[in-house]
């Protein structure tokens, strides 16, 4: 029999290889309860607007009837197994909320004996700490495909966000790692989650009270690189998860290889592809907030992400006939579009330029990335230079200039030992 201390190391260890667990959009107020997801603050995931905040992040069990050969907790894998009771993850959770160690809760698990019997307990234990222990911290459930709709619409009464995993990118490449699964189990319950979201949202218009449900919104998260589909497959299902489900966000997680027994998958290095990864999530972001088609970025001539310069420069080197921009007339969409501007900085420019044309010096006092965004910007005092026609020349020098450009993202979790 494993003591305490033992089945919390099994599980929390366990649960790292999940990454969706930005806590992006917590909105529950405080009604006299313990602890405020909006004012969390300390360590290893990152909210959109840059705050780090910690989770508590475990499984209730790595017990699993599946066998997904991606997966650290799949039932062939030869790991030591534990799960928790309901009453010791609520334990557990207010113990360190008390201690000050988390913000909030991060709560997966692998599924022992049915769907239902596994989302009963998760959903048991997310309605004891908001009804009974009165947690008002931010909470992330992983809902259970194949889940039945009442447990899901209960569960998503107590949580901030849920999310199901899409696990791999296509139908195809799942049924190669995970022959036992399918994309319409994660359709079901993410199709729910979003009709009872809308529904609140339209209660609210017409009611003065009506209960909070999944009021963060909902994710996703694929694996990359354990199936051999391209960025551009990734991105389509991205792309159409975001747009049929109301997403919030989708997590790219980059494989881990756990399975060297497993002739499925690749026998790549011991570290995940970090800089894919971080490419993925860079194209994902101009998908989303700079106003990029998913076409400008990848399409069938173009099916992978550059990995050594991220994808607003590859698209601007590929399409040199908009360039230069004139930062003094340009629009906010166009100069946002320029490498080494981000939408911080071009709101700062728009601001700034109703005061007089802008300089150089002024440009860089702004913020911009100036030694990449210098060729493909003129502004006041711009001298003309022929780089803006060699775009292999512009690659060379800002690679030469910041040979260290590939970001790599930790995805490290909080360290409970
Ligand atoms: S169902 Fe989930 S926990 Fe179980 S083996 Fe598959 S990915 Fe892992």
């Amino acid at each position: 029999m494993l003591g305490f201390d033992e089945k919390l190391k099994i599980l929390a260890d366990a649960a790292k290889y999940d990454v969706s667990c930005s806590s992006s959009g917590g909105k529950r107020k405080n009604g006299g309860g313990i602890g405020d997801s909006s004012a969390s603050g300390i360590c290893h995931t990152y909210t959109e607007d840059g705050r780090c905040v910690s989770l508590l992040k475990i499984l209730m069990t790595n017990y699993c009837i599946y066998d997904c050969a991606f997966c650290v907790s799949r039932r062939s894998n030869d790991v030591q197994r534990s799960a928790f009771s309901v009453k010791e993850v609520v334990e557990l959770t207010m113990n360190f909320y008390r201690r000050n160690y988390i913000e909030g809760l991060f709560l997966s698990s692998g599924i022992f004996k049915s769907a239902d019997y596994t989302m009963e307990r998760l959903m048991l234990v997310v309605k004891k700490l908001r009804t009974e222990e009165r947690f008002n911290g931010y909470i992330h459930l992983k809902a259970i495909p194949g889940a039945s709709e009442a447990l899901l619409k209960e569960a998503g009464l107590y949580v901030d966000r849920m999310s199901v995993n899409l696990e791999i990118p296509t139908e195809e490449g799942l049924k190669l790692v995970a022959p036992e699964k399918d994309h319409q189990s994660v359709r079901e319950p993410l199709t729910i989650v979003k009709n009872e979201i809308k529904a609140a949202q339209r209660d609210k218009k017409f009611l003065k009270k009506v209960p909070l449900f999944v009021p963060a919104g909902q994710s996703t998260q694929m694996v990359i690189g354990a199936t051999p589909e391209n960025d551009l497959q990734i991105m389509q299902t991205a792309s159409e998860y975001y747009k049929d489900f109301d997403l919030k966000r989708v997590y790219y997680s980059g494989y881990i290889p756990i399975n060297d027994k497993d002739s499925k998958l690749p026998q790549v290095g011991t570290t995940p592809p970090l800089v894919r990864e971080n490419r993925l999530y860079q194209t994902d972001w101009l998908l989303r907030f700079y106003g990029f088609s998913l076409n400008e970025i990848l399409n069938n001539k173009h099916q992978h992400l550059e990995l050594d310069i991220d994808p607003k420069l590859s698209w601007a080197l590929r399409n040199p006939q908009y360039f230069p921009i004139d930062i003094n007339k340009a629009d906010y969409n166009w100069i946002i579009r320029i490498p080494g501007i981000g939408t911080h900085s071009a709101r700062k420019i728009i601001q700034a330029r109703k005061y007089g044309k802008l300089k150089e010096f002024q440009l860089q006092k702004l913020g911009i990335a100036h030694s990449r965004a210098k060729y493909f910007m003129i502004c006041q005092d711009t001298v003309a230079s022929s780089g803006f026609l060699y775009p292999e020349r512009i690659k060379k020098a800002i690679l030469e200039h910041n040979p260290k450009s590939a970001l790599i993202r930790s995805a490290s979790q909080l360290s409970l030992f």
